[in-house]
């Protein structure tokens, strides 16, 4: 059954009859040449397990299910799960599950395996999705996600032009855009148009306080995008939590030292500059 197919797969959602939900994302992958590129970067092989978030009718997670050697499979609509189950009936390697991404935990299937994540994501949950499996526990090595091609672009951002997300990516991993994705490329058609992404994450992460201490320095560095990153940092003593001993004076010092200029925009900052500004702070 091809189910790239538009024909066919409206065919399999009549018979189910199940219709796509704008509101869940449910935008199904139609072309054969972007679900092999997803494929090929994410450069599987009979070793790896990959996470797929947001299986749909499984047109990904047959492509994956030949190269991996397991691949769970995780859907929210519980109507889609006989779809997925008629689909990949016979792909012994696969494991439906039926939860919400946001909620599920790798360790629970996986222990401390190492495994990949590989989606055409909800585009409501995108930011939620990244953050979450940057900041787990037990990360994955890389993950391969289709999402909206602005939000692509604001993650790969450089000074002058950087932002809170693009930091938070930039600080866990390496991210890049693999492909530029045409609505034409999905049934039915999203609003957005969308890209390939890929995210290989450092292999060397820093401790927890270490992360919390970054995280606070940054966010409240971005706090008024416009306004200078000093007169931004010198909130850090009103906004600081009880655990997060930063001192704005001590930020302020330590920007001194490294002859980062306070009247300068936190857009113009580069990750390894706000690493550098928690190192000594
Ligand atoms: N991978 C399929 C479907 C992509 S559409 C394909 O490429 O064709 C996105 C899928 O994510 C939908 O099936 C939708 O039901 C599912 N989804 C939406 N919110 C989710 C969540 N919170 N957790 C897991 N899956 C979710």
């Amino acid at each position: 059954m091809d189910l790239t197919d538009v024909k066919t797969l409206k065919n399999v959602f009549l018979k189910h009859d199940f219709i796509p939900r704008k509101s869940w994302g449910q935008n199904f992958l139609v072309d054969k040449k972007i679900l092999e590129k997803i494929t090929s970067i994410a450069s599987l092989s009979e070793k790896d397990t990959v996470i797929e978030i947001g299986a749909g009718a499984g047109t990904l997670t047959t492509e994956l299910s030949k190269r991996a050697k397991k691949i769970i499979a995780i859907e929210k609509d519980k109507k889609l799960i006989p779809i997925l189950q008629e689909v990949l009936k016979k792909r012994s390697n696969v494991k439906i599950v039926n939860k919400d991404i946001l909620s599920y935990s790798p360790r629970f299937h996986l222990g401390r395996c190492k495994y990949k994540i590989v989606g055409n994501v909800p585009y409501y949950i995108t930011s939620p999705i990244i953050r979450k499996f940057l900041e787990e526990d037990t990360p994955p090595a890389e993950l391969v996600l289709t999402i909206q091609r602005e939000v692509a672009e604001r993650i790969i951002a450089k000074p002058p032009n950087m932002n809170l997300l693009a930091v938070s990516v930039q600080f866990y991993g390496v991210p890049e855009i693999v492909s530029f994705v045409s609505k034409n490329s999905f049934f039915p058609p999203p609003g957005v148009e969308s890209a390939v992404m890929r995210i290989v994450l450092n292999y060397q992460r820093k401790n927890k306080k270490f992360r919390e201490r970054f995280f606070k320095i940054v966010k409240t560095g971005f706090a008024h995008p416009r306004k200078q990153v000093g007169k931004n940092l010198s909130l850090l003593d009103k906004t600081a939590d009880k655990d997060i001993r930063l001192s704005s004076q001590a930020v302020l010092d330590r920007m001194k030292e490294l002859s980062i200029n306070p009247q300068r925009r936190a857009e113009t900052l580069s990750v390894e500059e706000w690493i550098n500004l928690t190192n000594g702070s």
